[in-house]
């Protein structure tokens, strides 16, 4: 019969080991799980590169417009640009009024 004790103390100890070991690995997972995000809108446009701000953070970039032109998609045209964990749009409404069309492109390319 104390065999049978120690046998599921030493079973208990196991289970509480690793029930901690999950929220240790569930808490490791937290930390990186959330990607950083912003929502960037024109400062000023230049002949090599464009500033952004987030308006959620205020962290300000700056890009070179070689980049921009690559991030251009024709997938975002007509929609209004997403924050950065979804896609690359938010770097492309140059024009700033919240929808990615031919206006932005414009402003990309004739600059
Ligand atoms: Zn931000």
């Amino acid at each position: 019969m104390k065999k049978l004790k120690n046998l599921i103390s030493v079973l208990l100890l196991a289970i509480m080991v690793c029930s901690l070991s999950i929220f240790a690995y569930a808490a490791e997972i937290n930390i990186d799980e959330p990607k950083e995000s912003h929502k960037y809108t024109v400062v000023s446009i230049n002949e090599n590169d464009i500033t952004y701000i987030c308006d959620d953070c205020g962290d300000t970039v700056n890009i070179p417009k070689s980049e921009i032109i690559v991030m251009w998609n024709i997938a975002y045209v007509n929609k209004p640009p997403q924050p950065t964990d979804v896609d690359d749009s938010s770097y492309l409404d140059l024009h700033k009024d919240n929808i990615i069309n031919a206006k932005d492109y414009a402003v990309l390319t004739h600059m």
